[in-house]
């Protein structure tokens, strides 16, 4: 099956899904408090797209040749069913037969309790944020005084359940930048890969300055300065990290530099907020919606037409394009588009 093709020849592999636009952190690089306090207006039970919707589009996608699916949120785990969710989708064949691979991108704070279930359920895959080992900075990051030692568990309750974990940690300088070293040591030589994520001009909520991003080298150098590093290729053409080597066998790190070493050239992902707007760039300030033609009764046909033409007008390149004047731009916020 030829792959749907954007107008910069990237195929359209992976389908991010945002399944619930609330979380129950506050993290500060991503939903702050002061925005997103009690007042803030989440989206209401009705206008978020139902399983049973989610599980239709997806499996459109999955027909144009979409490979990966990432339900991410807000903090997909606070949406309730999900296990269900994951049924559904494991269910979906891909044209070649094969089934769609099922990641889940989670803040760690209840994946203890839901770990099996998710895994008997069809989960391939998890990764799980956290940005601190340190009790206190990682309370004071994610801003509800959420404690770490519960994630860790989150994470050994992931891997007893037989699921690949990864690791992301968003480095914001000044916040966390201290932590690099600690969170290496502690993954290193576990089977965990920890990933570094420079901080993103996400959204418009988060007050971002270039000054507050540590670049991937800084972060390579750092860690290479205690323990030696090679650079690793790549998991896939897509793949957003880079991978390093640690020379001494303790495993891989990898560092997403979208700030400083954008990656647009081979971006093959799509996302979808919960409400159903389809996005075609994280850093998109407008979505198409589908909710309206799903629940005016469109046929497959009609709405894989649609799919089909977002897709292959798009020329999205942002982070190559990025300047001060475009981090200031409306942009779809990070928490209802799920990164
Ligand atoms: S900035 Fe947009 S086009 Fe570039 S890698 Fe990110 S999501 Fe893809």
């Amino acid at each position: 099956m030829q792959p749907l093709l954007d107008r910069l020849g990237r195929p359209l592999e992976t389908l991010r899904v945002s399944i619930t636009d609330r979380c129950n952190f506050r993290c500060v690089y991503c939903m702050p408090k002061e925005v997103f306090g009690r007042d803030y207006a989440f989206l209401e039970r009705r206008e978020l797209l139902t399983l049973e919707e989610l599980a239709r589009v997806v499996g459109l996608f999955a027909a144009l040749g979409t490979r990966t699916v990432r339900l991410t949120g807000g903090e997909p785990l606070v949406r309730r069913n999900v296990e269900h969710l994951v049924e559904l989708l494991a269910a979906i064949e891909t044209p070649t037969g094969e089934p769609l691979e099922l990641a889940l991108t989670t803040n760690g704070s209840v994946l203890a309790q839901k770990a099996e279930a998710l895994a008997a359920a069809g989960l391939t895959r998890v990764t799980v944020s956290l940005d601190s080992l340190d009790d206190e900075a990682f309370r004071a990051m994610n801003d509800v005084d959420f404690p770490v030692q519960r994630v860790l568990e989150g994470i050994d309750a992931a891997a007893a359940a037989g699921l690949p974990v990864k690791i992301n940690a968003v480095v914001k300088r000044g916040a966390n930048d201290g932590d690099i070293l600690a969170l290496a040591e502690h993954f290193r030589g576990s089977r965990h890969v920890l990933r570094f994520i420079e901080y993103m001009d996400v959204g418009s909520t988060n007050g971002w300055r270039l000054e507050d991003v540590v670049s991937a080298d800084e972060i390579v150098r750092r860690i290479s300065e205690r323990w030696p590093l090679e650079p690793a290729e790549l998991e896939r053409p897509d793949a957003t990290a880079r991978r390093w080597r640690y020379a001494d066998g303790g495993g891989e790190v990898g560092v997403v530099a979208s700030v400083t070493q954008p990656f647009c050239g081979g971006c093959s992902r799509a996302r979808l907020s919960a409400e159903g707007r389809l996005y075609t760039c994280l850093f998109a300030a407008r979505g198409h919606d589908l909710r309206a033609p799903l629940r005016l009764g469109a046929s497959d046909d009609e709405l894989t037409e649609q799919l089909r033409g977002i897709w292959t007008r798009r020329t999205d390149r942002y982070s190559e394009l990025r300047t001060a004047e475009t981090a200031s731009l409306p942009k779809v916020e990070m928490s209802y588009i799920g990164g």
